[in-house]
């Protein structure tokens, strides 16, 4: 998967609408302490489904919705565009829009869909919010402490297999529906004889 383009409103730092062109090869982000370059990597993870606050640098989701300043107004939503290609080169546009009270709203080329399919899209693609490929400040010093089990997380990550465990709790959930139906249907026809 290619990252295209990422467009953000409302979204910590970049209240006015700001469009980012990524192109091949490596990107850098530049600027002086403060200026919003940690919150573009958020904008990044968010958009991707990230659902843990803390790892926005954040109390509260909400938190993500620019909160005003001394002379502009906090705003009541923002919205984060990916516009990425898939390993085929199709266009793949995610939206995450998240309004105050209301929670988040997930898009995939217009078509309104779950956290976990805009999840399961990233992960099969072996990226995501999680994805190792995203080195934010303090992330080398994590990975050298990280324990055995959670380095095994990344290398699935990164082979593009992470997905299956979403799918594997899936399957034996069912499972165990199915089970406790057929416990059922056996105590109906146990009455019945
Ligand atoms: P450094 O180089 O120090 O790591 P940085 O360029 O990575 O800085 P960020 O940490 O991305 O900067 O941005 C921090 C800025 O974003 C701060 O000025 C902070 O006030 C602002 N900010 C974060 N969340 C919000 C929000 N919800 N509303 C308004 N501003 C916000």
């Amino acid at each position: 998967m290619e990252i295209r383009k990422l467009k953000l409103s409302g979204f910590k730092s970049f209240v006015e609408p700001a469009e980012l062109r990524i192109e091949p090869g490596l990107t850098g982000v530049v600027g002086p302490n403060g200026c919003g370059k940690s919150n573009l990597l958020e904008a990044i993870r968010w958009v991707m489904g990230e659902n843990s606050p803390k790892s926005m640098r954040s109390g509260g989701m909400e938190d993500v919705i620019f909160a005003g300043t001394a002379s502009r107004p906090p705003r009541d939503f923002a919205e984060v565009v990916l516009h990425a290609a898939d390993d085929e080169g199709e266009a793949l546009d995610v939206t995450r829009r998240i309004e105050r009270g209301a929670g988040s709203a997930y898009r995939v080329n217009g078509n309104d869909v779950r956290a976990k399919d805009v999840a399961l899209t990233f992960a099969d693609a072996a990226t995501g919010a999680h994805s190792p490929a995203l080195v934010s400040q303090g992330k080398i010093a994590q990975v050298i402490a990280a324990k055995p089990a959670e380095r095994r997380m990344m290398l699935e990550e990164a082979a593009g297999i992470a997905g299956l465990h979403v799918r594997r709790r899936d399957a034996e959930s069912k499972l165990r529906s199915t089970e406790k139906n057929l416990e059922r249907l056996e105590d109906i026809m146990s009455s019945l004889d």
